[in-house]
Order: structure tokens, then sequence, then C-alpha cells
């Protein structure tokens, strides 16, 4: 553990609760493609309520192999057509030529969208291990270089604080990182976490290997314990013993369930926040009264309608 780490550990713990909020903290949402017309509903109910804390940009995930590529775009689009928001679409890599990628690119730029997470995904099949498709992008840095030579779009990649499952160790998994923003990235969303300090680890030694690029940590609210610790099993994030403790009993309590949820994700913000971390990247799971909750606790206000629609 460094000087710098310890220092960062206790002025976090050390900060009054909720003393040290002041509403320069910058937010982000990730929403998913809706399946069918109810759940539309909800992911525009959540769209509308967040909207007003004018987020730096909003992000619409990609269905494992592409199975969403239509639903992406036409969520993006229209959050790009409808509201005032800045929306991303997430792309892979998985089962497509680089022609086929290259086109959903141009569709997104004909679109208006200027803002790209570039990933390299999973194999459709759960465990499998990845094979790039014969033609397309191996991996999420050819990605960034393709969509870098056909737009100047933004672009946003992943980063594992807890190391991605692929890579050999954790200097592997940063030299993939800095392959990434080298090829023209300019920040990197995290992997969710749990315990602020494996936030605070890696972005030390982020820091040790030279990059500069901003890193937003991705904060999952844990508002299904179960499926959370089977997501975290697949993608190698840690689950502390406390984090099983706080949600044993609360299975046929969902409303609990959820003041727990934002209670743990507000308390993981604000030690970040006090730790220093001025942007936080939020996996809404399209309901936003958690994400809202949290903003609202770390003083992220909603804006004048005046004041969103410049920004
Ligand atoms: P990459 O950075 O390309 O690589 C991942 C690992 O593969 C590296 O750590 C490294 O170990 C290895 N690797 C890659 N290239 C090389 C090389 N040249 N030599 C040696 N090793 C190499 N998935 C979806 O399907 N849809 C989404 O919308 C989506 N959104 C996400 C958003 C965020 C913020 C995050 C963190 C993840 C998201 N994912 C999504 C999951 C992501 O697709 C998986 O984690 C995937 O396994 C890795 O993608 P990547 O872009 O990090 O891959």
């Amino acid at each position: 553990i460094s000087v710098n780490q310890l220092a960062e550990a206790r002025r976090a713990l050390e900060s009054p609760l909720y003393a040290d909020v002041g509403g320069d903290l910058d937010v982000s949402f990730e929403f998913f493609p809706p399946k069918n017309e109810k759940m539309e509903e909800q992911l525009w109910a959540a769209v509308r309520t967040l909207e007003p804390l004018a987020p730096r940009f909003v992000s619409v995930t990609y269905g494992a192999g592409g199975t969403t590529r239509e639903r992406t775009h036409a969520t993006v689009a229209r959050i790009q057509r409808e509201t005032s928001l800045a929306a991303a679409a997430h792309l892979t890599c998985v089962e497509a030529t680089r022609e086929e990628i290259d086109q959903v690119a141009q569709e997104y730029w004909a679109a208006g969208v200027r803002h790209i997470v570039a990933l390299r995904g999973d194999p459709p099949q759960q465990g499998a291990k990845f094979a790039s498709h014969p033609g397309g992008y191996e991996n999420a840095a050819a990605l960034v270089a393709g969509l870098k030579r056909l737009h100047p779009f933004e672009i946003s990649v992943a980063a594992y604080p807890e190391c991605h499952p692929d890579s050999a160790d954790a200097a592997a998994d940063l030299d993939n990182l800095k392959r990434k923003l080298d090829a023209g990235a300019s920040r990197a969303i995290t992997q969710f976490f749990h315990e602020p300090e494996t936030f605070f680890r890696y972005r030390d030694a982020v820091a040790a290997a030279g990059i500069r690029a901003e890193i937003v940590p991705g904060i999952m609210p844990v508002a299904n314990f179960a499926s959370v610790q089977r997501m975290s099993a697949m993608c190698g994030t840690d689950v502390p013993a406390w984090m099983a403790r706080l949600f044993e009993g609360l299975d046929d309590h969902p409303a609990t369930r959820q003041l727990v949820a934002a209670t743990v994700a507000a308390e993981l913000s604000r030690r970040l926040y006090a730790g220093g971390v001025k942007q936080l990247h939020f996996y809404t799971l399209n309901r936003a009264e958690l994400a809202f909750a949290i903003c609202h606790l770390l003083g992220v206000r909603a804006k004048p309608a005046a004041a969103v629609e410049a920004a």
C-alpha cells in the first residue's frame, strides 16, 4: 500500500458524513436497450428522471454477440434526437466483420452520435474462450483504431480494477489499457467493484504505468445481491463478506433491499469522492431511483431546464 493510498483512505474515512458534497461531481448513466413495450416505458421514465441532473453523457449497452444491434441503435438515436442528453453507443467486436461494425459506426455518425464505448465483448456462449471473427476486429484496441479512422469519435473503453479474467496479470491488463488509449480512446470506465480501496489501488497503478487519461469508476448499486454475486463471479470482482451479511434475510423484502442498496452505493461513492474522484458512471439497469438518490446525496441536483439545454 502506497503513502498516497494511505492518505486517500484516511481522508475518505475522516471526512464528516456528507459535509464534503459540493455538486462538482460529473456523472454519467448507463442503460440497456429495452426488449418490449413495458421495458421501454421503464427506460424512458428513467431517462426523464435523470435528464435534469445534466449528466456528461448517457450510454446504451450492446447485447452479447451483437444481439441488440438494432435496439441499441434505436435507443441511442432516440435519446440523441428527443432529449438534451449526449448519447454514447456501446459497440463490440463480437460476431461481426470489420465492414459490418464500420457500417454500424457510420450510422451512428449520421444520427449525430459522436461518442462510442468501444469494447471487445464476450463470446456468445458463456464461459467459452473469446475468438475474434475472421475478418473482424480482434480486440477493443483494434476497434478503437478502426473507429478513429472513420471519424473523430470521442471514445471510452473498459478498465478492470481487479484485472480482466483473460489477462495474464495486472501488468498485462494495464498494457492492454494503454494500447486502447494510445489507439485514440480518451477515457476508461471501470468494471464495477465493491470497495473504494480497490479503485484507489488501481488508480495508483494506472498512474505508475504513466497513464494520464481519465479513469471513471463504474458504480453498480446492489439491489439484487444474488444476481450481482453471479456477475461478480463471472468478471472476477471480489464480493466482500460484509456485503453477503448485509443482504442476508432480505430475499422477500425488495423495498428494504433498495434502501440498503442506495445506502451502500452512496457510501462507496462518497468515499470515492472524498478520495478525489470527480466523475462517476452509474450502471442504472434502467431504474433511475438508486442513481438519482446517490447523486442527490453527493450534491448533484437538477439543473434548470435552460442550463440542461445549454450543456
Ligand atoms: P479488451 O480490452 O480488448 O481485452 C480484454 C482482455 O483480453 C485484456 O485484458 C487482455 O487480457 C486480453 N487481450 C486483448 N488484446 C490482447 C492482446 N493483443 N494480447 C494479449 N491479450 C489481449 N460487453 C458487451 O457485450 N456489451 C456492452 O455493452 C458492454 N459494456 C461494458 C461497459 C463497461 C464500462 C465495461 C467495463 C464492460 C462492458 N462490457 C460489455 C464487457 C466487456 O465486453 C467484457 O469485459 C470483455 O470480456 C472485454 O472487453 P474489453 O473491451 O475490455 O476487451
